[in-house]
């Protein structure tokens, strides 16, 4: 008899942690916000579940619960879609998520009480646009090593101004480009690099554009780099969906964008970082972002050469292509580091700024300002304050690592 209640008791047990006596959950619920997806799971009172960041998944592991296993197919830009598992003793979601997902980044999560009866609702929000915008830590001011002795001086463009707003959202690119720029001289010259502005108000250089944007390409004569600095914007078809980094370099129209990883922002000793093939694939890169003819509603628009001020005496060009873009790797890796913010990688173009300055130079896009979410991002200081870091660190990291000792 007693060999007989254990039996009971030992099967009673297995089958509630199987959860063959449970029900299975209801159907998920996924939304469709501005900027975000939104996925609502229905769950006991008493349910306990863990989520795990996988890069291009997150996958949401429920103990003791069931579920009807299938594919799920979503198409939006935070969702593809999501896949439901039973296993033995827990139910498995995994949300297929084009934008990533990192233990900083790509997800928010909540838990709601239920709209009816005592069970509760997990809310998880997927956006690539859900960065971090947490204030950033006194990092130690850097230190030249290798380049020690040595004076850099730097040009840092803040595009737009004045009558020319650039792109518009939730604030005027011209203005959060002259804070980032402001920033960014700041981390500069407590490194001992001397900076120079293209403007330090809300100015232009001059009332016609052609003008303006010569008159910043000419301050870049006899300095070590340029860099400009703008956000980014894109129909509003896609505004929902476009979020992220990309730093462009004059190039090849042809070359394909490439993704290097987040570099620690931990003062290590550098490490030279060799652009490859493989970089494009060690990186989650959402489909659609490798779309050659992406661009934004930026005045920066290629110009056409007929309308072009005869260009000054260049380093060699082919040098100046591939010093700058190394300049955009290690400025991407770092900004991807500070902020871990969507990765729309390094890009070449023909943007005015980049290709008629003398010396390397990269045109950084620090997100989109149409985006409903990341435009609310580019209006957080402590955001600002990682973006320039990051530019900033690059900048520095490219000094110390790669830019040739005359
Ligand atoms: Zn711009």
């Amino acid at each position: 008899m007693k060999a007989f209640r254990f039996l009971l008791k030992f099967l009673l047990a297995t089958l509630l942690s199987t959860g063959a006596w449970a029900q299975s959950l209801p159907p998920i619920r996924v939304g469709d916000q501005p900027g975000f997806a939104r996925v609502v799971l229905d769950l006991p009172k008493e349910a306990t579940y863990t989520i795990e960041p996988l890069g291009a998944a997150l996958r949401v592991t429920l103990p003791n619960q069931q579920v009807e296993p299938g594919i799920h197919f979503v198409s939006q830009p935070e969702l593809a879609g999501y896949v439901l598992e039973q296993h033995e003793n827990k139910a498995v979601l995994i949300l297929l998520t084009p934008q990533g997902v990192t233990p900083r980044s790509g997800y928010r999560t909540m838990t709601l009480a239920a709209l009816e009866g005592d069970g509760q609702r997990l809310v998880i929000d997927l956006s690539g646009a859900y960065v971090d915008t947490s204030p950033l830590p006194g990092f130690p001011g850097f230190r030249f090593a290798k380049a020690s002795g040595r004076r850099f001086s730097v040009v840092v463009d803040a595009g737009h101004g004045g009558p020319d707003p650039g792109a518009v959202g939730p604030v005027a690119e011209k203005t959060v480009n002259l804070e980032v720029a402001l920033r960014v001289r700041r981390w500069l010259q407590e490194a001992g690099v001397e900076v120079t502005l293209t403007r330090e108000s809300d100015t232009a250089l001059a009332a016609d554009k052609r003008t303006d944007l010569t008159q910043r390409v000419a301050l870049a004569e006899g300095k070590h780099l340029f860099v400009s600095i703008h956000a980014n914007a894109t129909v509003p078809a896609r505004a929902d969906g476009w979020c992220g980094l990309e730093v462009y370099y004059f190039g090849p129209p042809s070359a394909r964008p490439f993704f290097p990883p987040p570099a620690p922002l931990t003062p290590t000793p550098p490490v030279a970082i060799a652009p490859s093939p493989l970089d494009a694939l060690s990186s989650p890169a959402p489909a659609g972002i490798l779309d050659p003819g992406a661009q934004g509603l930026e005045d920066n628009e290629p110009i056409p050469a007929q309308n072009l001020p005869t260009p000054t005496p260049q380093m060699n060009s082919l040098r100046r292509m591939e010093l700058s873009r190394t300049l955009a790797t290690r400025v991407l890796s770092y900004m991807l580091g500070a902020t871990a913010a969507v990765n729309r990688g390094v890009r070449s173009s023909d943007y005015f700024v980049i290709r008629y300055t003398s010396v390397p130079a990269i045109l950084v896009e620090m997100g989109y300002l149409s985006h409903p979410l990341e435009g609310q991002n580019l209006r957080n200081p402590h955001y600002l304050d990682r973006i320039s870091y990051g530019l900033a660190r690059g900048v520095l990291e490219y000094l110390e690592n790669d830019h040739p000792l005359e």
